[in-house]
């Protein structure tokens, strides 16, 4: 088939290089290609405002612009072309920070061959076009912006590399489910994303909300795989979602729902395939209903399709309040390496859902004082420290914090910039951003959400000194007692609660220590440092089964 050249902008100064890729190029047939060569930043910005660009290579160091400058103005002139770095080895960092700032992919110039730039130029455009569709998703860019990172820096398997950027398999569903008032029906759409298959089972919640797409869901399989991995857990990650508003919903729609749900996706969840936990907007009576319909499904009782389900039902003791245990674990071990003291230090929760308001509860328990919280409507502010367990009364009753009369209003901005030792984002992604990461007044940010803080915050974070406990280690203790719940399924088991936080405990601090001791020898910010543990584990899983056929 023959199919359109794509234009490719060369900006390189060093003519070796530069008839290298041409001639590189210049061999391929499908695709075939318009190559461009531009020496100066001037030029290739000039050449991008008429348009037609499929893709840039860009080398940084030109004669009229140096470094990341060059990359952000490129950038700034056509926002939706793909850009590859060319970089050599001495400038790995630069690439790697042009990374973080969007870049699509880098070519080590003193590595490249055809088969190199001609898959990196085919996965950009292809990326590109993808996140312009369906996949589109601010959550789903940054964890693809944290995985070339991380991958370049660990210098990961290219092969593999591109692997991992998108998840092996994605379903997408249309829900229809009957209304509780006449004859209507609603039809809503629903996903289940499996990151990565070759590990074991894959794991990871579902979640309800009305913002909820394939990338998000993506994105959120894909921190699910680097959380199971960083924990040594024997899973690949999985998300699942649906684009409804739950708290719209009577008991009785949640559960057609969620029935249909299950019902649709039947054919790839199983103890022994994907097994779905709460998340977001679900909890153990969705698990149940879950577990109910599969059973029904097959003929027989299967508790370990889910975890996270109600105890009666094969559940375990700890699993309901095990993000927000487990978050408040790794904070104290922060504190320790840290010579905080948590005990009277001060404390700022963002959510008041099941993470925000378990961590909330375990930091008051450990001492400190809870100075504020929030749920989605309402931030309260107490300096000499809030009383949690009566704002849980609070919610039981109203359900929202709205009005509650323990602590002063003030708005979420506030909370998030109120001083503080320990600053726990427990709500929705993308709440610490380059806007206000130079505003915050923690010492350690512990990231009890997925994907709350962007890439370009965790920059100025550092620069700052904060501590950061990264989502993947930082709330990855719902998950670890997701796999003893599922564990103790399989095998008809009951775990008491000490053995079972005690196991969390130890996972999770030797999960932190690797991270530490990594971060430490190769100076790395925290997160990537976790999302190089995790990665080891994945690519050498990858190597040693290698591939199929
Ligand atoms: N939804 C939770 C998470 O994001 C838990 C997943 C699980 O337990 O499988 O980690």
């Amino acid at each position: 088939m023959a199919s359109k050249p794509l234009t490719v902008l060369l900006v390189e100064d060093n003519p070796l290089y530069m008839r290298l890729i041409q001639r590189l190029l210049g061999r391929s047939e499908h695709p075939t290609f318009d190559v461009v060569t531009v020496e100066t930043l001037a030029a290739a910005l000039e050449r991008l405002a008429k348009g037609g660009v499929d893709v840039v290579l860009l080398d940084l160091m030109l004669p009229d612009s140096m470094a990341l400058d060059t990359f952000f103005r490129v950038r700034a002139q056509s926002a939706e072309t793909p850009i590859i770095i060319q970089s050599s080895l001495d400038d790995v960092s630069l690439a790697s920070r042009a990374v973080e700032g969007g870049a699509q992919d880098y070519l080590l110039k003193d590595r490249i061959n055809s088969v190199s730039l001609l898959r990196s130029i085919h996965y950009a455009v292809e990326r590109a076009h993808a996140r312009g569709a369906e996949w589109h998703s601010a959550m789903f860019h940054l964890a693809q912006q944290q995985l070339l990172k991380a991958a370049y820096i660990a210098e990961l398997d290219d092969n593999i590399r591109q692997r991992l950027l998108f998840p092996e398999r994605a379903q997408i569903a249309a829900l229809p489910f009957k209304r509780d008032k006449g004859d209507q029906v609603e039809t809503v759409f629903a996903y289940r994303v499996q990151h990565v298959l070759s590990m074991g089972p894959t794991k990871g919640g579902i979640r309800y909300h009305p913002d909820v797409g394939l990338g998000e869901v993506a994105a959120l399989a894909m921190l699910m795989t680097w959380k199971c991995a960083l924990t040594n857990l024997p899973y690949g990650g999985a998300k699942g979602g649906v684009r409804v508003d739950p708290a719209a919903l009577s008991q009785g729609e949640l559960e057609r729902l969620t029935r249909r749900y299950t019902s649709e996706f039947i054919g790839i969840i199983g103890p022994d395939k994907d097994v779905p936990a709460p998340d977001m907007g679900t909890d153990g009576q969705v698990m149940a209903w879950i577990m109910d319909t599969y059973s029904q499904h097959v003929g027989y009782a299967v508790p370990s399709v889910v975890t996270g389900k109600p105890i009666v039902l094969g559940g375990s003791l700890g699993r309901n309040e095990a993000t927000g245990r487990g978050l408040v674990y790794l904070i104290e071990h922060a504190c320790r390496s840290m010579d905080v003291n948590l005990n009277g230090g001060t404390a700022v929760v963002q959510g008041f859902g099941n993470v925000g308001a378990h961590t909330a509860t375990f930091l008051a328990e450990s001492g400190a004082k809870v100075v504020g919280v929030s749920d989605v409507g309402t931030a309260l502010y107490n300096p000499q420290g809030l009383p949690i367990d009566k704002l849980q009364d609070y919610v039981r009753e109203h359900r929202l914090l709205a009005d509650c009369p323990f602590g002063e209003a003030i708005t979420n901005r506030e909370l998030l910039e109120l001083d503080c030792d320990v600053l726990a984002p427990c709500a929705l992604q993308n709440q610490i951003t380059a806007e206000n990461a130079g505003r915050l007044n923690c010492r350690i940010l512990a990231e009890g959400a997925n994907g709350p803080t962007t890439l370009e915050a965790d920059e100025i974070l550092k620069e700052r000194g904060v501590f950061l406990l990264p989502d993947i280690l930082a709330n990855a203790g719902g998950v670890v007692v997701s796999y003893f719940e599922w564990v103790q399924g399989l095998q008809n088991l009951m775990w008491p609660l000490e053995e079972i936080n005690e196991r969390m405990r130890n996972i999770l601090t030797d999960a932190m220590t690797r991270t530490q001791r990594r971060a430490e020898a190769d100076k790395l910010d925290m997160r990537t440092a976790a999302m190089i543990e995790a990665l080891n584990r994945v690519g050498a899983a990858h190597q040693l089964r290698g591939l199929f056929p």
